[in-house]
């Protein structure tokens, strides 16, 4: 089959199916709303969970850091690209979060993916739960270590699969928050499993830092746990993007050796830095933002037990509405957008056949009213 005869089969594949992904361009920032061809609808689709995006204090950071560095590092760290607002967030963050060391990352996904291919060899297994975030199971399966899956969540499911032999070391990865269902890892329960059987642990929290643990701190904290290689994101708490890998001081000297998206990559602007200085600042101050958020998370809870489509086992700001078949999604999706409530239809391959859903992600930017809004359009919907 040619280049373009494959091309054409795999969207057609896609279209028959309801599954063609499509992006639509925003006109304006990533807050309580979406503007869009003119029109305005309620943004619950966005991972911003404590409206840090739009920020006055992360803003100025970001133009303050413009002005002394200006827009681009210039280079990979390695090169010239690393600053004093790189080493100053680093130095934050590590204290903050009770590691020696911080890197700082472009991307969440190039975080995952330097962590795995810097540290997985051919005799080593990657003992993964089964929903983790595509970042992290692509590098497994692009690593040459083996990779095996446990069921989502399941600390004896974890056991069993650590018990089998294995030459080389094992790495258990899990999330704090998993992002397509909202619900949380049982930390403690897969740390202990993963010190008892000498594999260390890494942690993607994502969805996590910033909105839960004290302070902001994440899953790991309010979970009690100390994952040897813990990856935050700041696309999402944060507000801004970029991403960390919280580590002991040798593994980061060995990151900084052979973590080739790291050395081989411009370093995210010095700008961008400082601007996340400034929403490091907000989120260990953001008490009040959070303590929204669960009151707008209580508030959905409440009001959507009646729907006809299952509400998620999630308490945090992710809340899905399971509907099952694709088109009815993404019907749902446009009946929403009808009455300017804006929200993802997510389906397979990103989440498991037959279990197609409404992303419904909630933020401290929304208002009591909003929430509201969105569980009146939903009942009207669902004709209840
Ligand atoms: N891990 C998880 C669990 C995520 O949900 C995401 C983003 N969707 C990433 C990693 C990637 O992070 P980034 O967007 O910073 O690349």
């Amino acid at each position: 089959m040619s280049w373009q005869a494959r091309i054409d089969e795999a969207l057609e594949q896609r279209r028959q199916h309801g599954l063609l992904r499509t992006r639509t361009a925003n006109q304006q920032g990533a807050g309580r709303w979406r503007l869009q061809d003119g029109q305005r609808w309620l943004n619950f689709a966005s991972n911003d969970y404590l409206g840090l995006s739009q920020h006055p204090a992360v803003i100025a950071g970001w133009q303050q850091g413009a002005a002394r560095y200006g827009v681009g590092s210039g280079a990979s760290g390695h090169v010239t690209g690393y600053s004093e607002a790189h080493a100053g967030l680093e130095q934050a963050l590590a204290n903050w979060l009770g590691y020696p060391r911080a890197l700082l990352f472009i991307s969440g996904f190039a975080a995952n993916q330097a962590v795995i291919a810097a540290l997985a060899q051919k005799p080593d297994r990657i003992v993964a739960d089964r929903l983790s975030h595509a970042s992290l199971l692509e590098a497994a399966h692009l690593s040459p270590a083996t990779l095996t899956r446990f069921r989502h969540n399941d600390a004896v499911a974890l056991r069993a699969a650590l018990a089998k032999p294995c030459e080389g070391q094992q790495l258990v990865v899990t999330e704090g928050v998993f992002s397509m269902d909202g619900d949380s890892a049982p930390l403690a329960e897969i740390a202990a499993v993963s010190r008892e059987a000498q594999a260390w642990l890494m942690v993607d929290d994502a969805h996590g830092i910033g909105v839960l643990g004290e302070q902001g701190r994440g899953s790991c904290n309010a979970a009690g746990i100390h994952p040897e290689l813990l990856v935050v994101t700041f696309g999402k708490g944060f507000g801004v993007s970029g991403a960390a890998v919280l580590c002991s001081e040798s593994l980061a000297c060995y990151f900084e050796q052979f973590a080739r998206h790291l050395i081989y990559s411009t370093a995210m602007p010095p700008a961008q830095a400082v601007a996340l200085h400034a929403a490091l600042n907000c989120v260990q101050q953001g008490d009040a933002l959070r303590a929204r958020l669960t009151r707008h998370i209580q508030r959905f809870r409440d009001g959507a037990q009646q729907l006809p489509w299952q509400l998620a086992a999630s308490h945090t700001a992710i809340q899905p509405l399971i509907v099952g078949d694709n088109h009815a999604a993404l019907a749902l999706s446009a009946t929403l957008r009808e009455r300017g409530i804006g929200c993802s239809a997510i389906r397979p391959p990103t989440v498991p056949p037959g279990t197609a859903r409404l992303r419904i992600t909630l933020t401290a930017a929304h208002e009591d009213e909003d929430i509201d809004t969105l569980l009146e359009a939903l009942h009207d919907a669902a004709g209840i």
